[in-house]
């Protein structure tokens, strides 16, 4: 039984203190990374659908402002508290450090559980809190753009940039105060899926490479893994959704009231459509069900992705667990007990702070989109294709063939705006992976993947500082 005496930020603190030591830079500075620049903690009344007052407990944490604005989540949860949200605008300055956005960390949450309120009452709680963070000065397409995280997606950030965009007429940049928004309200083609997406682009790139998997025992490749997802929400779907596609078998998924498990694997889509009718995941026709959630997670396999909270590895359970690597797409669902249990057995931890740097990566692209005012691929997209056409036309006149048609509109075919969003965050997640594991590589006693992520990222935050020198 492992006893865990220290908090959420208190693990990130630890993982940090522990990646310092692999880094040139003096105490002082290593501490101004380390902490958190500014909490705001409030509280504000919401008049509730049955006349009663309730006063709702609020949070918006910059943790660094080396780079402005701040970026980060605002979570909708029950369990939300200062620790929590302080842990998580930490972990938003490293991953946005390592995958080169340039933010700092912040992230909001509101201690509600989403799910018992009706949706005019989750509205006016949301309206509330923005109004609440432009009293402070603590949102703004140049100070902090909150985004989506646990408990809210699209709506709630429309919410947001309405409210804000109201109380800021005329301002020319308004709509990139926050992201994740729709796409009729400014957002990105592609920001949805974002997460899930960068989750599997880092994942695939760890398993591209021979060496790593030969020390795994696995073959090189995604085609053919057996993955378990936890969480079946934004990320855990699209997640899944992706290892599904690239041919990967999905054989356990696990939500709050259950798992369910089936060695032929799982349908991604169809379970998510038995969920919604049923509103359960058990009894998915042929799949066994687990009524203890967690127990899915202990089965065999080859990933095993968490992509719903944190701490739900800990030393427990972690003895237990066969997957020969994790992808942590939740934040923190790890515990360093967890960490050290893995690091013992072999088992690759693919850490969280870059791993699900896919939503962030994208939420850059949509406010530089509502900075520039036009739809990625608006200008070239035409040119490119009258372009195509023209190399092949001259092509096939030359060779005197045909190509398919199928190979002919690929070929012609130019650059939607999700496209290009789409192969921008591929990149970013497959530099991020190779620059991790060529730290790693490169110093023998780094102990894991987590401290190597962990030494890119103070290495450029502190570069940052350095070259910014300190405010006197
Ligand atoms: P979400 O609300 O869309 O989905 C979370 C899912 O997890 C829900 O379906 C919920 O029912 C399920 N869940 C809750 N407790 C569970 C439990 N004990 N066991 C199994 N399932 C459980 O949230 P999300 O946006 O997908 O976020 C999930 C995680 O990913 C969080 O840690 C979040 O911080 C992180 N994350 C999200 C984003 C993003 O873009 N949304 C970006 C980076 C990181």
């Amino acid at each position: 039984m492992s006893v865990k005496n220290y908090s959420f930020f208190g693990a990130v603190e630890r993982s940090f203190n522990k990646a310092a030591k692999f880094t040139k830079w003096d105490k002082g500075i290593l501490e101004q990374i380390k902490e958190c620049n500014a909490v705001y903690q409030m509280r504000f009344p919401v008049k509730k659908d049955d006349g009663t007052i309730e006063v709702i407990e609020a949070y918006r944490v910059q943790h660094s402002h080396h780079k402005t604005p701040c970026k980060g989540g605002i979570r909708f949860a029950a369990e939300v508290n200062q620790d929590e949200v302080m842990a998580l605008a930490a972990l938003m300055t490293y991953k946005c450090a390592i995958v080169n956005v340039p933010f700092g960390g912040g992230k909001g949450g509101i201690k509600i559980n989403p799910r018992a309120y009706s949706a005019y009452e989750l509205e006016k709680i949301t309206r509330r809190y923005t109004a609440e963070l432009i009293k402070k000065n603590f949102i703004g397409p140049g100070t902090d753009v909150p985004a989506p995280d646990y408990g809210t997606g699209e709506r709630e950030m429309a919410w947001i940039v309405d409210t804000y965009t109201a109380m800021h007429p005329g301002e020319i940049d308004a709509a990139a105060c926050v992201t994740g928004k729709p796409v009729t309200q400014g957002g990105v083609r592609g920001r949805r899926e974002a997460t899930g997406l960068g989750v599997f682009f880092g994942l695939r790139e760890v398993c591209n490479m021979p060496d790593v998997m030969a020390k795994l025992g696995l073959t090189t490749g995604v085609e053919g893994k057996q993955v378990i997802v936890q969480g079946l929400g934004n990320v855990g779907y699209h997640s899944a959704k992706f290892f599904q596609d690239a041919g990967a078998k999905i054989v356990a998924l696990a939500e709050y009231e259950g798992a369910i498990w089936s060695a032929d694997g799982l349908n991604v889509d169809e379970v998510f459509n038995h969920r919604k009718s049923t509103g359960s995941i058990l009894n998915f026709p042929g799949a066994k069900n687990f009524d203890k959630s967690t127990d899915a997670l202990e089965m065999e396999c080859d990933i095993l992705i968490p992509a719903a909270l944190e701490n739900v590895i800990d030393g427990d359970n972690a003895p237990r667990i066969k997957a020969k690597m994790i992808g942590e797409a939740a934040n923190g669902p790890l515990t360093p007990e967890a960490d050290e249990v893995f690091a013992k057995k072999g088992i690759l931890v693919v850490p969280d702070m870059y791993l699900n740097a896919g939503g962030v990566t994208v939420s850059y692209f949509e406010w530089l989109k509502n900075l520039s005012h036009v739809r990625y691929g608006r200008l070239e997209k035409r040119f490119t294709e009258n372009l195509n056409t023209h190399i092949l036309g001259q092509m096939e006149s030359l060779t005197g063939k045909k190509v398919d048609k199928h190979e002919r509109e690929f070929i012609m075919h130019g650059p939607d705006e999700v496209d290009l969003v789409y192969s921008g965050l591929e990149e970013t997640m497959i530099t991020a992976t190779r620059e991790i594991m060529d730290c790693w590589k490169n110093n023998a006693d780094i102990p894991d993947m987590r401290t190597a992520a962990y030494v890119v990222a103070i290495n450029k935050v502190g570069n940052s500082y350095a070259e910014l020198g300190i405010f006197p």
